[in-house]
């Protein structure tokens, strides 16, 4: 491990499931609250429009990116 920004693969998976269950997860190394923010699509200049989610650790700074399409309508 040399980037210490991230979350392993099993934090990763538990903060996914906590989100698709419609719950703000925690932080699973801080336990705090993680901060959501979501990524529109053209805002970026991107062009296109598929949206994603940010959860983001305020206190260690990891952060899960991930495509907002599961569990929502499209
Ligand atoms: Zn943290």
């Amino acid at each position: 491990m040399t980037d210490s920004a991230t979350f392993t693969t099993d934090e990763d998976r538990a903060i996914r499931a906590s989100w698709a269950k419609g719950v703000l997860p925690p932080c699973p190394r801080c336990e705090v609250t993680l901060t959501h923010r979501a990524i529109g699509g053209g805002s970026f200049g991107l062009g296109y429009s598929r949206k994603r989610e940010w959860l983001l650790c305020p206190s260690c700074k990891r952060s899960v990116l991930f495509d907002a399409r599961r569990g929502t309508r499209t």
